[in-house]
């Protein structure tokens, strides 16, 4: 016995799966973005903003070609910039210098926690 599927048959409603997927993937603006100042390479990304706020980011891949035999750098980014959006918005994410750095605690070899939100 064979079961058959009529491929015409469509479902009225998408299931909650194919919502959050088609949310999590869905951005009302792009634009272009790099990271934080600690790193120097100033990768060019596309930003995904929904809401304002990045809900994702891609590789520019816009480097130009120097010139012939050199290799290309598209896509340049590292994987730390490739998921920048998700270190951007954790609560992990230490917002203000350490508390101890201003009164010279540092010196004093005492780990100061920044200032969570
Ligand atoms: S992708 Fe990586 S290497 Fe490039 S700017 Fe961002 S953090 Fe630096």
């Amino acid at each position: 016995m064979t079961d058959t599927v009529d491929p015409t048959t469509t479902r009225a409603e998408p299931t909650r799966t194919e919502l959050d997927y088609s949310r999590r993937w869905s951005w009302d603006k792009v634009a272009w973005g790099t990271h934080c100042l600690n790193c120097v390479a100033t990768c060019p990304y596309r930003v995904f903003v929904r809401d304002g706020k990045v809900v994702f980011e891609e590789q520019g891949g816009n480097i130009p070609v120097v010139e012939s035999g050199v290799p290309d750098l598209n896509p340049l980014g590292c994987q730390k910039g490739a998921s920048w959006s998700q270190q951007l918005y954790s609560p992990d994410r230490i917002l203000h210098p350490c508390a101890g750095s201003a009164s010279g605690d540092r010196a004093s070899g005492r780990r100061s926690l920044g200032t969570r939100r």
